[in-house]
């Protein structure tokens, strides 16, 4: 019989936890190689574009593929952080990898809805009318709740009966115009979206 040597056995031992920390990992040989495959065949062909997170000013960096299909139109396939990028070295933040959804999601809302008071259903409205409705609407709940001087005498001017919050998809810039906006109509209660 084969004598095992106790050096043996403790490299039988390692390969083997090796082995086990391998799988526990997820480092399936077939599983990657066939992803790959996919992988390539879904941008294989297409244009590699450079581009930037218009998200915030941190200033990501991306990589987009897009094609162009039989019609002539263009076929945005995929979106992702660039590797060679000092800023994000291939990453982004749960922000930033929606941008493909900002610019392909079937549910994507791409006109202005209008739900009247008390009404149930929310009908689709042209810009003009949305805009003449949010201004009006601006004007009668600041007319109504502009506070001049408060309650010891000092003078404040202030509007305490809007509050505005910035949406997720604003880049740094609209939130700035949108603090100013506000901040000028005497808006107190202002709350923005920063990093995710
Ligand atoms: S939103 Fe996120 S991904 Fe986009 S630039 Fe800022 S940190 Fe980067």
């Amino acid at each position: 019989m084969t004598e095992v040597t106790r050096r043996e056995i403790l490299k039988i031992g390692l390969a083997g936890s090796g082995a086990i920390v391998a799988t526990g990992l997820g480092f399936d040989v077939a599983v990657a190689e066939s992803t790959k495959v996919k992988q390539s065949l879904r941008i294989s062909g297409a244009t590699e574009s450079h581009s930037v997170c218009p998200y915030c000013a941190v200033g990501c960096a991306l990589l987009t593929y897009t094609r162009k299909a039989a019609n002539g139109s263009v076929q945005l396939l995929q979106i992702e952080g660039d590797p060679d990028s000092p800023v994000n070295e291939g990453r982004l933040c749960p922000k930033g990898a929606t941008a493909m959804q900002l610019a392909i999601s079937p549910r994507r809302v791409e006109a202005p809805l209008y739900r009247a008071p008390g009404a149930s259903d929310w009908r689709k409205v042209t810009w003009d009318f949305m805009l003449d409705k949010i201004a009006q609407n601006i004007k009668a709940s600041r007319d109504a709740t502009f506070v001049t001087v408060d309650g010891n005498g000092n003078t404040v001017n202030r509007c305490e009966g809007i509050a505005f919050a910035g949406g997720a998809a604003f880049s740094s810039e609209e939130g700035y115009l949108a603090t100013k906006l506000m901040r000028g109509l005497g808006l107190v209660h202002l709350e923005q979206q920063a990093r995710v």
